[in-house]
């Protein structure tokens, strides 16, 4: 006989629940499959100290066996169903960060009310960033280290570890690589100006059937995804000047929000690539505006060169590239985590080694995130000319200038923002993630489109 314990209580009027009574039949029903006789079956509840006999009626087992079923017939279908509704299961339910059943229910309008906060507002791990030249990763008492010439530098517990990023001339063992592969550690190569140059996973993502409806979206030139992630970065680069700017831009800032409205309404790739090339030559143009105090030097030499990169010709350009091969990096690693493939996507073109769907996500966080801490450093003074090498033309960031770039990035990730769409507080590390599942659940028809992140 199949005793079960639960922590609970039975319901209140004493009969088992239904799941906990379905789980006890089957486990009758192995018992029985090996040759044992088995009447019925009983439920302990701990909560209320209670025993609960469960008889193996036919109509019971037959009830089980159709469970069986459905759960398999929904096992073998390409998409996984729709969320539930309101559902008291959810907060505790260790999928709800995969399923995002809220924001899935109400933008699909299945939920009046805002959507609960039921993922926590930003993630327990974080990054581990490797930027010493010479250092060695490896593992020692079951924590991943590195040292320098055999002296410890630092070291961290794996299950703090969202990823290990190690920058430019850095050993990593096979032993942390394995480790790292085993608890689903994505691994990133970085040059030293923070290009991603490769990255390894245990696994390949196993999502296919969103690795199917990727690969049509992208056949289809886009499906209309990448109008609202354009129109989401031009109103995002609105918003930053708008708040940061100390020069007269009415008509830029209009311009710009007419242009966000253009891209929207884009109906071929080349009008929406000339947006988006008009809309950046503007906010590029009057970004030197939101330079204050020591950090307009920076800005007149960015006015004179423009925009510029591989390699960037000035300080501002340098900082600027760096952010977002950051900003780059951290989205392969959310795609991957999702189940996409990071190379392939709706706006950026495919090119060998391009990481076109990251660059794509990239897009409307690209202002609210690495632009806005290229603005805080310098502003702040945080950055000065000391941090850069200027060498055969090219201008790149000092090792020391590199982690303070990089801190004030992650800073920058942990800041917590009310969602514009679902309302609750959640961190900008979180809100990476949040938006590469919608666009997920877009790709697979559950939610019918794409919302950009848009900051007021
Ligand atoms: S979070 Fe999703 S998978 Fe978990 S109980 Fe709710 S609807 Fe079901």
């Amino acid at each position: 006989m199949p005793v079960d314990y639960k922590k609970g209580s039975p319901q209140p009027d004493g009969s088992p629940w239904p799941s906990d009574e379905v789980q006890v039949c089957l486990q009758a029903l192995l018992l029985r499959e090996h040759g044992y006789q088995c009447d019925h079956a009983e439920l302990w509840y701990a909560e209320t100290r209670q025993r609960v006999r469960v008889e193996l009626t036919s109509e019971r087992l037959s009830w089980a066996a159709d469970l069986v079923a459905d759960a398999r017939a929904v096992a073998d279908r390409a998409r996984p169903p729709l969320p539930l509704v309101d559902s008291p299961k959810c907060p505790r339910c260790s999928l709800v960060g995969l399923c995002l059943p809220d924001e899935t229910n109400a933008l699909l309008s299945r939920r009046e009310q805002p959507p609960r906060r039921l993922v926590p507002r930003d993630p327990d791990q974080r990054p581990v960033y490797v930027t010493e030249p010479g250092a060695f990763v490896g593992v020692r008492s079951g924590r991943l280290e590195v040292t320098l010439k055999k002296e410890k530098l630092a070291s961290w517990r794996f299950l703090d570890v969202a990823q290990l990023a190690v920058f430019g001339r850095v050993q990593i063992s096979t032993q942390a690589l394995g480790e790292c592969f085993a608890r689903e550690i994505p691994v990133l190569w970085l040059s030293s100006g923070g290009w991603l140059q490769g990255f390894a996973l245990g696994q390949p993502p196993k999502y296919v059937e969103l690795r199917r409806q990727q690969t049509a979206a992208h056949a289809q030139g886009g499906a209309g995804l990448a109008q609202q992630m354009i129109a989401g970065k031009i109103m995002n680069c609105r918003t930053l000047l708008r708040r940061n700017s100390r020069g007269e831009l009415s008509s830029t800032l209009a311009a710009l929000k007419r242009l966000a409205q253009q891209a929207r309404e884009a109906t071929n790739f080349s009008s929406l690539l000339g947006i988006e090339g008009t809309a950046a030559r503007m906010y590029f143009g009057a970004f030197p505006s939101m330079l204050v105090g020591g950090a307009e030097p920076f800005g007149a030499e960015f006015s004179q060169l423009g925009r510029n990169r591989r390699p960037p010709l000035d300080p501002l350009n340098a900082l600027l590239s760096f952010c977002y091969a950051m900003l780059t990096k951290d989205l392969v690693v959310v795609a991957l985590g999702v189940g996409f493939d990071p190379y392939l996507g709706v706006y950026h073109r495919s090119r060998y080694g391009r990481p076109s769907l990251a660059l794509d996500l990239a897009e409307e966080f690209r202002p609210l995130i690495a632009d806005s801490v290229v603005i805080g450093l310098l502003n702040n003074g945080e950055i000065t000319a000391s941090d850069f090498i200027r060498r055969a033309g090219a201008v790149s960031l000092t090792a020391d200038g590199r982690r303070t770039v990089l801190k004030a990035y992650e800073r920058r990730l942990d800041t917590e923002i009310r969602h514009p769409v679902f309302g609750y507080r959640i961190s900008y590390r979180r809100v990476l993630d949040v938006q590469a599942r919608l666009l997920a659940a877009v790709l697979v028809g559950e939610v019918p489109e794409y919302i950009p992140m848009v900051t007021r």
